[in-house]
């Protein structure tokens, strides 16, 4: 068809499905927990599915549990362009992350259905499961089996704290792991998720939307800090190897180093250990890990390169041990420039001011990138503020981002291979 810049989303309908997602999952005051395979989980699959099943599309459920929804092509041998996101969410997290951009996928939809528009390619709806971590240690699962990064063998013998077996979970959300090897797709044309942007770049700009065309690379490093462990009260001051006051200045180096670079490349020590940890006692070692990410494997290596070299340095001053070992390093994904390409003239045919950015955080669509063209579209989030009960994105950057990602995708519909 030609694009017709009239049609638009049905962004109350869009809100009133999100408030009733919420729903599940929802603890007053505490957010919502709901991670894939709990009760909640079951609930609000059972509920997607019926929706899906009322608007008329053909339901699958794959190995792994992820549901597809099509709306057909006329045109059988059609490829499929794929929208989604995930339901599940973190322990007390909001109501946004995930859920938007499934919801989203369903109103483009259901819009695509109200205008009678008919594609050239199939339209898949797609909800990852288990996106978030959760007991089963397997984060982007659904993605990454999807995309064959995870084996069957690591899957089935996968159990939870419950101990419950993952290929039970999987079974019970109409999945099942014995058809693992017929999980793989090479019919998709294009996969684009919607997500909130979990950080404040966008309104620091006071802009609605966020085009997306890479994801940061990770870098973590295992360090551990070894000094000596004494008496509190009987070691003087300067006869002191303590880990802990050294490992506080490397905490410190690490955020200085950063820092000045000025761009989006952060750093982080998020999870620390001290030993022995009692009052009376001068830690004699710590361990911690460091995290680096940067969408510049370049700015990765020289942001690392500028830390160890603080490290030695501080461990010469302090007399401790720094012992170092590299544990991730997990390169950036690039985007499809095609469709990054789309997203940006659909939003500025609409007159939608945004902007071009990396993805700080991991989502199902880096793993997409790895069989289809791929991209994002993100919102812009209250206050940077996720992965908790305040995440907030306000219906008038939702409805823009939506009509975006709509008009993206019959763009796409336009312009990709038709033909699988
Ligand atoms: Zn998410």
């Amino acid at each position: 068809m030609i694009e017709n810049y009239s049609i638009n989303i049905n962004i109350d309908r869009l809100m009133e499905e999100i408030e009733y997602y919420a729903q599940y999952g929802q603890v007053p005051n505490e957010g919502i927990t709901r991670p894939s395979f709990s009760e909640e989980d079951y609930k609000v699959r059972n509920i997607f599915i019926n929706q899906l099943e009322q608007m008329g599309l053909d339901i699958k459920i794959d190995a792994i549990s992820n549901i597809w929804a099509t709306l057909p092509s006329k045109n059988k041998n059609a490829s499929t362009i794929v929208i989604g996101s995930h339901l599940d969410t973190v322990p007390n997290g909001g109501k946004f992350d995930g859920a938007l951009g499934v919801l989203v996928a369903k109103e483009i939809v259901q819009t695509l259905q109200e205008n009678n528009v008919s594609l050239n390619h199939h339209l898949e709806i797609v909800s990852f499961t288990a996106e978030e971590p959760n007991d089963f240690n397997i984060s982007t699962m659904g993605s990454r089996a999807l995309t064959e990064k995870l084996s069957y063998c690591q899957l089935v013998n996968a159990t939870d704290s419950k101990g419950n077996q993952l290929s039970d979970v999987v079974k019970k959300a109409g999945g099942n792991l014995d058809n693992l090897s017929e999980i793989k797709r090479n019919d998709i044309a294009a996969y684009i998720e919607l997500h909130i942007e979990q950080g404040k770049r966008l309104e620091n700009q006071n802009i609605s939307i966020g085009i997306v065309d890479r994801i940061v690379g990770i870098y973590r490093d295992q360090v551990q800090v070894i000094g000596e462990a004494n008496h509190s009260g009987t070691t003087m001051m300067g006869d002191r190897a303590d880990a802990l006051v050294a490992a506080s200045e490397l905490v410190l180096a690490v955020e200085r180093i950063t820092s000045q670079f000025g761009t989006d490349a952060v750093a982080t020590i998020g999870k620390l250990d001290l030993y022995p940890n009692a009052a009376n006692i001068i830690p004699g070692k710590v361990e911690f890990i460091l995290e680096i990410r940067s969408a510049s494997k370049q700015e990765r290596e020289i942001i690392k390169t500028k830390i160890h070299d603080e490290f030695k340095r501080i461990q010469k001053e302090r007399k401790v041990a720094i012992l170092t070992e590299n544990i991730l390093d997990q390169q950036e994904c690039t985007f499809n420039q095609e469709i990054v390409g789309l997203l940006q003239n659909a939003a500025e045919s609409l007159n939608i001011p945004h902007t071009t950015f990396a993805s700080m955080a991991g989502h199902d669509a880096t793993h997409l990138a790895d069989i289809t063209k791929a991209a994002m579209i993100f919102v812009k989030s209250i206050g940077g503020k996720s992965h908790c009960p305040e995440e907030l994105s306000l219906p008038s950057d939702i409805e823009k981002a939506a009509n975006t990602m709509l008009h993206a995708v019959l763009l796409a519909d336009a312009k990709l291979d038709r033909l699988k």
